[in-house]
């Protein structure tokens, strides 16, 4: 190699190294999110409108199914089932801009066990979340209980350097956040945010679209309403809109016109809420704008 040529490779190489360290500067800065459900679909369903924004707007999004689905299917189950809703799921990510994990704990047995919680502590530390998204441990379906449970107790444990020292502690604890849900007892879900997804709601669909053996075969069959599935791509993809398109409940409505304006609220039509959970870092209101700049926009 010629001295010139040398000093022109050297150069090449110290502008490219200048380029990698602006990108991972950049993806330091990142704000990083995850939500955590139990079945590959759940977090689709109650944060995929959220998803979508945070991922327009450039934050690192990743969803984990806790369990690899492996049983809620009327016709197949076992490895050949877990095999489809992964794929399923990795279509959905693709749809949202998000990385999809599926972990292999079996569908309708899930305990809320020391090894789950470990497991469960390593994805928020690798992903080194700022914000956390999970079920509250009070459901019908004990699988979507645990994992609230799971993540409850990782609230704490992930800035732990002593327990699964393995994978670095996070040096922050996050935000902890829970989904919506329908359920009143002990009590009822507070939404103490409320989010905008009318001009994502096309992309929320077009993910659960994706989970065609939960959103057009299992979900109707033990629900009774196989009937009502239409047989067309199209058709199923309006059919999906029109079903999950649910009317704002009264106290999401004020919590939109606590974030947006009462102006801007009375023309939102679709929303995602979630409430903080004690556990993790309690956010301050500036805080919050700064995680979920959309609001109020
Ligand atoms: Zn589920």
């Amino acid at each position: 190699m010629t001295p010139s040529l040398k000093k022109i490779c050297c150069f090449l190489f110290f502008l490219f190294s200048l380029f990698c360290f602006a990108i991972a500067q950049e993806d330091g800065q990142k704000i990083r999110v995850i939500m955590i459900g139990a079945h590959p679909d759940d977090c689709d369903d109650d944060g995929g409108g959220t998803a979508a924004l945070f991922a327009q707007m450039g934050y690192a999004v990743k969803f984990v199914a806790v369990t690899n689905g492996d049983a809620g299917h009327q016709l197949t189950g076992g490895p050949d089932l877990a095999k489809r809703r992964f794929a399923e799921a990795q279509e959905a990510g693709k749809r949202l801009g998000v990385v999809y994990d599926v972990l292999n704990n079996h569908d309708g047995q899930l305990m809320p066990n020391l090894e789950v919680r470990l497991q469960v502590i390593k994805k928020i530390r690798e992903w080194n979340a700022d914000i956390v998204i999970a079920p509250r441990p009070n459901d019908y379906h004990p699988d979507h209980r645990y994992t609230g449970v799971l993540v409850q107790d990782a609230a704490y444990m992930v800035a732990v350097p002593n327990i699964a020292p393995e994978t670095p502690a996070l040096k922050k604890n996050p935000i902890f956040l829970y989904f919506q849900d329908r359920f009143l007892r002990p009590n009822p879900f507070r939404p103490d945010i409320a989010i905008d997804i009318t001009g994502v709601f096309d992309k929320k669909i077009s993910a659960l679209d994706a989970h065609e053996s939960q959103m057009y075969e299992w979900l109707p069959w033990i629900g009774h309403y196989a009937d009502k599935v239409p047989e067309g791509k199209r058709e199923r993809i309006k059919w999906l809109a029109e079903t999950r398109k649910l009317p704002i409940k009264p106290e999401v409505m004020t919590a939109l016109e606590k974030w947006y304006g009462k102006d801007k609220a009375t023309t939102i039509k679709i929303a995602e809420a979630f409430e903080i959970c004690e556990y993790g870092t309690q956010p301050d209101e500036e805080l919050i704008k700064r995680f979920f700049p959309m609001l109020g926009k």
